[in-house]
């Protein structure tokens, strides 16, 4: 077995992520994971990665814990209420135990973590040297400045370039990348909210009897206004309040002035400013606590109070961005806010970013080939780029003031949005996705049940759908497939035998006398189970035709019912083939001159077969010079051709009935290899019938073999050959 290919002999791919973000170091430990070589560049010094906190809701939470990150180990809070209050006078709205309800529905919990603390420890986890597969590499202040989707290069600012096979744009909301996509160069627009968001230790809000009262720990909190709110989480292990306070950007945009709300920065301005870091280009403008407290004036004192505390507060304007036409082009895909920027409303911007990156990793298994990429990035599109923008729309809905939602006639389903957002794993879907492409690109793919599994591998499906062809070469190379058969041809009647034959079948020759062997062959080296064998004792009728439908007819030899000590063999060779098969314990021992099979059922023995004074068969005797007359009497008949087999499936729920019922031919395979034969004429079969309780599932078929006269013994042979045919010209007569 040392020649098979192993997962370690597999090409990795090398991808190039532009962009060390969420979605970028996600996409990075998915694709390491798999056994991929990743490259990140990413522009800033990732010296002070900022943000405040953000939500891991239970479709994203499930992703990470997957890969090996648990929010609780990075001070994530598990959000287990949700509460609004209303904005002017403090009254409850409504409060909704979410983890209570949640723990019903959803397989993983929904954190609050800080941006900071996420993004370090996927960083850690994207270039962990003990992690699983290559740890990517990353590359700071590399600034991409140009893209080539189709040779999967990219160009640095200061000209080096890099080639890989795939390339990941995951540059942000101000995406480059984007623009390599066919009608993709779109920019993110203003949506007129814009969001301050600060934190405030909880220590101090729990100290000031103004805000003791609304602070609930492991709560999300509201207070929703007609065209402002302000939305307050715990996160750091409950240890500080990130406050989120949305209002139409107009009330804001004066205390920022032209470096202040540079968060439309374009590239240019960006280059300008290479030596700092630029990780938080557009999400670090301080914001004045004065225009906040005169936006949120008619709120209650609570608010008011939360506010007065707020130290260094942040603005940040909500973009909004028009679909782009595809997340892919060639070798690039883009994902998290460099496809789909996202409004702060649900929570769900990070979370689809690395629903993104876990989608790419599903679909790039290790073994996929630089040729495959195209192909794969369609599937990603597939995968993404519907739920994507549906959960961008919820969200601008969910981000709606009452009054633009009653104009438009919309209705607020939140249980709704939550069920569809939540209700999803990326990673199971796009692995399905996958499978459900590779059959379909495989029109020889072979399904048995149970079939939601793919394709089943088998004796004519040897290592399951993507093995390679060396793959089952270089196996047969190490344990060459061999058979080793044990027959006896004796003559019998044709009038018993008669009653064995399916409709449609007769017997040749006239006459009650008849042919038919029993037949064992002990199989090892099976390529389809990983170099084992097993063995196979059967009936086989000779001399019958099939008459088809036209009146044409096939001759050869009917097998009646066949006996296998394994399985899987009896699965398939039903399934696919519609053999006669049953399980019993066949032991089948060739020595010296003699040879002897034995068949049982949980150590009842039914059957006895023993053939002695085996020899190797003589030449056969020099043709004679002149054609032998031929002796009055019926024609000689026509030499078999194959094999006869009756599929019979019996119908559900319908005694008697059918759900498939038709004769089936294998045509006799040519032979691979020069066969190593023995032969006599002294062989005995004995059968036993023994009763229903010794031998329950196959009594009946006992008997038929204890009825079954043996008139004499024909021949009987031992047939040794090297290769085994995997009976795959088998075919439905008509
Ligand atoms: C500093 C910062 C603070 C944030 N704070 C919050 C927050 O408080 N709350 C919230 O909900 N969301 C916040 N976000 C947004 C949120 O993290 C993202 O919307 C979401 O996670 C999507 O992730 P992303 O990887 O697609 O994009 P991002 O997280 O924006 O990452 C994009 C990365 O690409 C890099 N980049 C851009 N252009 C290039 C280039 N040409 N070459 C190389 N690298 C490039 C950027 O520096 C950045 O690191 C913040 C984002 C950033 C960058």
């Amino acid at each position: 077995m040392g020649d098979m290919p192993t997962e370690t002999t597999l090409k990795p791919l090398h991808v190039l992520i532009a962009g060390a973000g969420i979605g970028g170091l996600s996409a990075a430990i998915a694709l390491r994971q798999q056994g991929h070589q990743v490259d990140i560049f990413e522009q800033s010094k990732l010296s002070q990665e900022t943000g405040a906190a953000i939500h891991l809701a239970s479709n994203c939470n499930g992703l990470l814990r997957r890969m090996g990150l648990f929010a609780e180990d990075i001070g994530g809070v598990e959000c287990t209420d949700v509460i609004e209050y209303l904005p002017h006078n403090g009254q409850l709205k409504y409060h909704i135990p979410a983890k209570k309800m949640g723990e019903k529905l959803w397989a993983h919990p929904w954190h609050l973590v800080h941006r900071a603390h996420l993004h370090t420890a996927l960083r850690e986890m994207a270039l962990d040297p003990n992690g699983k597969g290559p740890a990517a590499k990353l590359h700071l202040a590399s600034r991409v400045q140009k893209l080539d989707a189709a040779n999967a290069t990219i160009t640095l600012d200061d000209g080096t370039e890099f080639q890989g096979d795939l390339l990941i744009g995951a540059d942000g909301v101000h995406s480059r990348a984007r623009a390599c996509i066919p009608g993709g160069d779109l920019k993110a627009f203003d949506s007129g909210k814009s969001a301050f968001r600060f934190l405030i230790p909880t220590e101090s809000l729990q100290g000031d009897p103004k805000t003791a009262d609304v602070l609930k720990p492991s709560t999300l909190t509201m207070w929703i206004g007609e065209d402002r709110r302000v939305i307050m989480y715990p996160c750091i292990n409950n240890t500080m309040m990130n406050f989120v306070c949305i209002h139409p950007s107009v009330e804001s945009q004066a205390d920022t002035g032209d470096e202040g709300m540079s968060c439309f920065w374009q590239p240019k301005e960006i280059a300008a400013r290479i030596d700092t870091d630029f990780s938080s280009a557009g999400w670090q403008q301080t914001g004045s606590k004065d225009r906040m407290l005169t936006i949120y004036q008619n709120f209650n004192e609570a608010v008011r109070t939360i506010i007065e505390k707020a130290e260094d507060p942040k603005v940040w304007k909500l973009l909004d961005m028009n679909q782009m036409p595809s997340f892919v082009h060639e070798r690039l895909a883009l994902l998290g806010d460099a496809a789909h920027p996202f409004l702060p409303h649900q929570g769900q911007g990070g979370g689809q970013a690395i629903e993104d990156a876990v989608a790419l990793g599903a679909l790039l298994p290790l073994g996929t080939t630089r040729h495959d990429i195209p192909e794969r990035l369609r599937l990603y599109n597939e995968c993404r780029y519907e739920r994507a923008h549906k959960i961008q729309d919820f969200t601008r809905t969910a981000g709606k003031d009452a009054g633009e939602l009653a104009a438009e006639g919309k209705k607020l389903d939140m249980m709704e949005y939550q069920k569809y957002n939540f209700g999803h794993d990326a990673h199971d879907f796009a692995t399905n996705k996958l499978r459900q492409s590779l059959n379909a690109q495989d029109p020889t793919a072979r399904f048995r049940s149970p079939f939601g599994f793919g394709p089943s591998p088998g004796p004519r499906q040897p290592l399951g759908l993507n093995s390679s062809h060396s793959d089952v070469q270089s196996l047969r190379q190490v344990k060459p497939e061999t058979s080793e058969t044990i027959s006896v041809r004796f003559k019998t009647s044709r009038t018993y035998l008669e009653n064995l034959l399916p409709p449609g079948f007769a017997f040749t020759s006239p006459g009650t006398l008849a042919y038919a062997s029993i037949s064992c062959t002990t199989l090892d080296g099976m390529t389809w189970l990983g170099g084992g064998g097993y063995n196979h004792c059967g009936l086989y009728i000779h001399g019958v035709n099939y008459t088809k439908r036209d009146g044409s007819k096939i001759f050869g030899t009917y097998l009646a019912v066949l006996f296998e000590n394994l399985a899987d063999p009896i699965i398939t060779g039903r399934d696919e083939l519609g053999m006669p098969k049953l399980f019993c314990d066949i032991s089948a021992q060739v020595q010296g001159n003699e040879a002897s099979i034995a068949l049982a059922w949980r150590g009842a023995q039914f059957g006895e077969i023993k053939v002695s004074g085996l020899s190797t068969p003589q030449p056969p005797p020099a043709a004679p010079a002149a054609p032998a007359r031929r002796m009055p009497g019926p024609p000689p008949p026509p030499p078999e051709q194959g094999q006869f087999t009756y599929r019979y499936v019996p119908a559900v729920g319908q005694p008697g009935k059918t759900d498939a019922e038709y004769a089936v031919f294998i045509p006799t395979p040519k032979p691979t290899a020069e066969p190593e034969t023995l032969t006599t004429t002294t062989a005995s079969a004995k059968f036993e019938a023994r009763d229903w309780q010794s031998l329950p599932t196959i009594h009946n078929i006992a008997k038929g073999l204890v009825e079954l006269p043996i008139y004499s013994v024909e021949e009987a042979k031992v047939v040794r050959v090297q290769g085994v045919s995997d009976v795959s010209a088998a075919e439905r007569i008509e």
